[in-house]
């Protein structure tokens, strides 16, 4: 048999568009592999209903790949390992994948691959998932250059691949470790890239005229967004797949949700550029200004603090995996400004909750809404606001705390200024959002900061809307705010 071509699948669980596949097919017999790392499961930002999302798009890919001729083989283990024994089996020319902008463990993880390659002398070669560009060395020209890579055209799956001989592809098991804790999430998008083709064909035919409309409402964002974050995470569809779909209906509602695909590549590239942000704040004035406290943590993961639209939100998410946009930074904000918590920690958790999780998007997001990005506007989210904005009639919160159900609307956004013996929340919004906008901006306006936060601007702000890299009047406290009067944009 000639020399194989591994194709190592991760988080790109298609075979459509999927450069690696296809090119590696041109060169000779193709052993398409998933490896299930039970190491990588056990990591705090990974949870069961990941898993599921994941295990449904291998069974739809493998029966994809059986329908050309060799189904994709599935191995447990460590990933080296596995090599290692695909090596004494087989001659081995080369290993195929995306490139993966992931957490701090798979990062390590491909170092290590990469040194076994070398070792061996096998090729690996990485070619770009999405739009993100690895070695960045400016973001100057970056948008640009997403374009390009978003207008070329779509690969097709190979015509056919070989069968391999004596290749048992192995089972899909239920769990992918024995470790991986229990969690139900009942109302969650099934995996797969046909669940992926009918959503996305559904988004534009029916939905996408209405998206800018709906997208702010939890009460129209379930079924008025797109819904294709988990797909597009998973890989079940390709981001050029999607663009270019989008761009061929150009209807109502695609260019607010195409701007937002941008950015799915914008932030990830942040990662991309600076892995340590998964872990520490992109500001070092912003490093180890909160502190851990458990029993708040524990009551806003459960959605148990008492303030309603807040614990709806939470326990939404907790049932659907998913949350809109403005849902998640209000939740977020409120766990750092309001509680006060490390976002890390509160991070972890909204990352096991989203089947969507990605890494670049999620550590960049949950800085940004904590404040610690420093190049953007703070935006401390009023959650009683919120609900009276995107919720008036209190009908999600009534849905999602069936303790308030009978509630009049009126007393529904805060009980326990209404009604005799209501517990308070667990804090007092106004006062912690107040202290919360203090403690920020006495630390905005320290000296050296701007230089700091100018840097920051230079290496991972958008060029996109024309801003020049460097704009440290932007952090400045408004004017109007100095008087005394609310902002707007920093009580949203
Ligand atoms: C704290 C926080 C954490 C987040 N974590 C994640 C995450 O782990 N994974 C994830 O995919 N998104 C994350 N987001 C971004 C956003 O909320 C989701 O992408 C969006 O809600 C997914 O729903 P949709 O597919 O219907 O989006 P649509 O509104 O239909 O948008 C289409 C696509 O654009 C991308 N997108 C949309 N909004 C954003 C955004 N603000 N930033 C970057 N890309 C965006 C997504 O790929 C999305 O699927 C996070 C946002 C916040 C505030």
């Amino acid at each position: 048999m000639p020399a194989l071509q591994i194709v190592w699948f991760k988080r790109d669980l298609r075979m459509h568009d999927h450069r690696p596949l296809h090119q590696a097919a041109e060169r000779g017999p193709v052993l398409p592999l998933y490896v299930i790392e039970p190491e990588l499961w056990q990591q705090p930002d990974c949870s069961e209903r990941q898993w599921l999302f994941c295990r449904e798009s291998l069974v739809d890919l493998r029966q994809a790949l059986a329908a050309l001729g060799q189904p994709l083989v599935v191995r447990r283990g460590d990933v080296v390992e596995v090599f290692e024994r695909a090596r004494s089996q087989f001659e081995l020319e080369a290993i195929w994948s995306h490139e993966e902008t992931g957490n701090d463990w798979t990062f390590r993880r491909d170092k290590r691959v990469a040194a076994w390659a070398r070792r061996h002398g096998i090729a690996w070669f990485e070619l770009p998932q999405f739009g993100v560009i690895r070695r960045l060395q400016s973001r100057n020209g970056w948008a640009r250059r997403w374009e390009t890579q978003m207008a070329e055209p779509v690969v097709m799956s190979p015509p056919g691949l070989p069968a391999l001989v004596r290749v048992d592809p192995g089972l899909i098991p239920e769990r992918p470790c024995e470790e991986l804790a229990s969690d139900p999430c009942p109302q969650r998008q099934p995996g797969g890239r046909s669940m992926a083709l009918l959503e996305l064909g559904d988004f534009l035919e029916n939905r996408a005229a209405r998206y800018s409309g709906s997208i702010s409402s939890p009460n129209t964002a379930f079924s008025g967004c797109s819904r294709l974050s988990a797909y597009l995470a998973w890989g079940c569809v390709s981001m050029r797949e999607v663009i270019q779909s989008s761009r061929r209906h150009s209807g109502r509602g695609v260019s607010s949700f195409e701007s937002r695909l941008h950015w799915h590549c914008h932030f990830i590239q942040k990662l991309e550029d600076q892995p340590a942000i998964e872990f520490s704040d992109f500001h070092p004035f912003m490093r180890g200004i909160r502190e851990l406290n458990s029993s708040r943590l524990e009551a806003w993961a459960q959605g148990w603090t008492g303030v309603p639209f807040v614990d709806a939100c939470m326990r939404a998410l907790n049932a659907h995996g998913w949350i809109n946009f403005r849902m998640r930074a209000m939740l977020m904000s409120f766990a750092s400004y309001h509680l006060w918590l490390p976002w890390r920690d509160s991070g972890l958790h909204l990352a096991r909750q989203f089947v969507d999780y990605e890494p670049g998007i999620h550590w960049s997001q949950c800085q940004m809404q904590s404040g610690s990005t420093s190049i953007n506007t703070i935006r401390i989210y009023n959650p009683i606001k919120q609900g009276m904005d995107h919720d008036a009639d209190g009908v999600f919160i009534r849905r999602w705390c069936p303790e308030l159900a009978d509630l009049p609307t009126a007393h529904i956004h805060e009980p326990w200024r209404h009604i005799a013996d209501h517990p308070e929340p667990i804090v007092n919004c106004a006062e912690a959002a107040r202290l919360a906008k203090d403690r920020i901006w006495a630390i905005r306006r320290s000296a050296g900061f701007d230089q700091h936060a100018d840097a920051i601007q230079k290496r991972h702000g958008s060029r996109k809307a024309g801003l020049q890299p460097t704009v440290s009047k932007r952090r400045r406290k408004p004017a109007a705010q100095k008087s005394g009067v609310q902002q707007l944009s920093l009580e949203l």
